[in-house]
């Protein structure tokens, strides 16, 4: 190394101490760095205070270390951009997030990580019915809650943060939280009304807790890490409870706030499931929405990948809660993944894919509880494969309103208004069914869509005009869904004759399907008790259960 005579100014009580580093090269390189000078060294002569020159023994200037700096973090940007979300399951304990903080360590030297996570298994539902409870005035409950979910959180961070500092001021900032929350449900003690608004501050406390609790983890096993809340970095409009990104303000955020983060190879641990309007109102993306919150911050910030680490071996061939012998599909396309989700599959929120479509950034779903095992890769075109059904889906919490018409003759313009009153109630509809012989015409919705859809054509076909012929408009509970998606159902004869064989011949009633209506999935509406068997009958005819890689 080159070493340089320089002159310095340097205020008097430092003058003796900085001749002697003048000997240390190393030492004099810490001891007058331009970035972190020590306090009371100055580069330049100042006024204020006495100070004596001093010709010291520099390495030259400050460029080598700079010009290190800046290689360093350009071979960081290099780094492919990996996004992991981790869901409840996967931060649900100590342990849990144990098996995380692995994954996450174990990937970094060849790229860089950003995660995303879910509330602690269980939170959201228990913060929702504390907002509830709140609002009806059942105080009780109330403190209940909060009292477990405090123990919880206190009892995970002390079981995986050694240092008492660190340990401090993660309590520090979990207390903030349950503070937070305590008020917002003494005010809705008092007000005794949850607004959308209120809803979602509160329902989102559980992943602003689950946060900093995950990044403080990791830096105890020495990742650099930093909890971020989404409602710096993700906007959305102000559609609570199920807000939509804006993608150019989101990107723009994140260039600033996560960005600067990963060239520096620090983690950012991002809260799953919220953001913030660009006013900076808390908001929702719906619930299991930390799975959106993952390919949307993948999209803005170019990552290679989004994994989505949950408690099963991938998307499996039907959910295996109730089909044993489902089995993991290898590959497939973001057609086929976002038609399971969107029918039910609940590994996925439904709206997951839609942002990487256009990008075609894959997405995994991977096992945190056997992260040797290789998971499901969604891609665009999915596998080259013949197979024409892929998998099934089935959605319980679903209800049918039908409409019938007594006379054939106005049963047309019947359907027409109909579907605009559902549509103007901006209700979803799953399914749709029409019978010309008995001149009914039946809504799938979600079970929390019912009352609306019920109200919007009730107000339809109000009028003693239309009473006439409007015989009744009614709901049909204790109904399921069964999804099949595959491709070419439409168009390739026999997948629906057999699927309707198979029922028939199991004694499997069919209230209604929508036969004929999409090329990649086949909706049955059957008995809600029926679900069940309906998905395994489906399931062994199909021979989905054996694990095939050109499924
Ligand atoms: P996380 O908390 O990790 O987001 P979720 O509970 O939201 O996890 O989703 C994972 C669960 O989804 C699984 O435990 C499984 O029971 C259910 N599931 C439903 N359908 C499928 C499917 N086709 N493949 C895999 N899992 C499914
Ligand atoms: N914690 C939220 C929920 O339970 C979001 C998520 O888990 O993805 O819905
Ligand atoms: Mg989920």
């Amino acid at each position: 190394m080159i070493l340089k005579p320089q002159n310095v100014v340097v205020p008097d009580a430092m003058h003796e101490r900085s001749q002697a580093l003048a000997t240390d090269a190393s030492a004099l390189d810490i001891a007058i760095s331009q970035e972190h000078p020590p306090a009371g060294v100055s580069l330049s002569a100042q006024a204020d205070f006495p100070s004596r020159s001093v010709t010291l023994v520099l390495p030259p200037r400050r460029a080598p270390r700079r010009r290190a700096v800046r290689a360093r973090n350009a071979l960081a940007s290099k780094k492919p951009l990996k996004v992991m979300k981790f869901g409840g399951t996967s931060v649900g304990d100590a342990c849990c997030i144990e098996k995380t903080l692995e994954i996450v360590r174990g990937s970094l030297g060849d790229y860089r990580v950003l995660v995303v996570v879910s509330a602690m298994a269980g939170v959201t539902d228990l913060l929702l019915e504390a907002a509830m409870c709140a609002a009806a005035g059942d105080s009780e409950t109330v403190a209940r809650i909060f009292k477990s979910l405090k123990a919880r959180h206190r009892s995970t961070a002390n079981a995986l943060i050694g240092s008492a500092a660190k340990r401090g001021r993660l309590n520090r900032q979990l207390k903030e939280c349950f503070v937070e929350g305590e008020s917002l449900c003494q005010e809705l003690l008092l007000t005794r009304s949850l607004t959308a608004a209120a809803r979602d501050l509160i329902s989102s406390l559980g992943e602003r807790l689950s946060a900093p609790l995950v990044a403080t983890a990791l830096t105890e096993v020495g990742v650099k890490s930093e909890a971020v809340d989404a409602r710096e970095c993700l906007v959305t409009d102000s559609h609570h409870g199920a807000a939509n990104p804006s993608f150019e303000l989101t990107r723009g955020r994140c260039e600033r706030r996560l960005r600067p983060l990963l060239q520096k190879e620090i983690v950012p641990v991002v809260t799953g499931f919220l953001g913030a309007t660009a006013e900076g109102a808390l908001t929702t993306l719906g619930r299991g929405g930390s799975d959106y919150s993952a390919s949307i911050l993948g999209v803005v910030l170019d990552a290679q990948e989004v994994i989505i680490w949950t408690d099963v071996n991938g998307f499996l061939t039907s959910d295996p809660r109730l089909v044993a012998e489902a089995s993991t599909i290898p590959q497939i396309s973001y057609q086929h993944a976002a038609a399971l989700a969107y029918f039910g599959a609940k590994v996925l929120h439904p709206k997951t894919l839609q942002p990487v479509i256009q990008r075609g950034i894959p997405v995994w779903i991977r096992n945190t509880f056997a992260p040797e095992q290789a998971g499901t890769k969604i891609t665009l075109h999915g596998p080259h494969s013949d197979v024409s059904v892929k998998a099934l889906a089935a959605m319980s919490d679903i209800q049918m309103i039908a409409v019938t018409v007594s006379g054939m003759e106005e049963s047309s313009s019947v359907t027409h208004r109909a579907f605009a009153a559902v549509a103007a109630a901006r209700s979803d509809i799953l399914m749709t069914a029409q019978t010309r012989s008995t001149c009914e015409l039946g809504f799938v919705v979600r079970s929390p869509l019912a009352e609306r859809t019920m109200e919007a054509l009730q107000m339809e076909f109000g009028s003693d005009a239309d009473r006439r012929y409007i015989r009744e408009i009614g709901v049909k509970n204790g109904v399921a869904l069964v999804t099949v998606v595959g491709q070419h159902l439409r168009d390739l004869p026999g997948i629906a004759e057999q699927a309707f064989a198979v029922l028939c011949r199991e004694k499997l009633q069919v209230i209604a399907s929508s036969q004929g209506a999409s090329d990649c999935n086949l909706s049955f509406v059957v008995a809600a008790e029926d679900m069940e068997r309906t998905l395994g009958v489906l399931h062994k005819e199909f021979q989905l259960d054996g694990v095939s890689n050109f499924r």
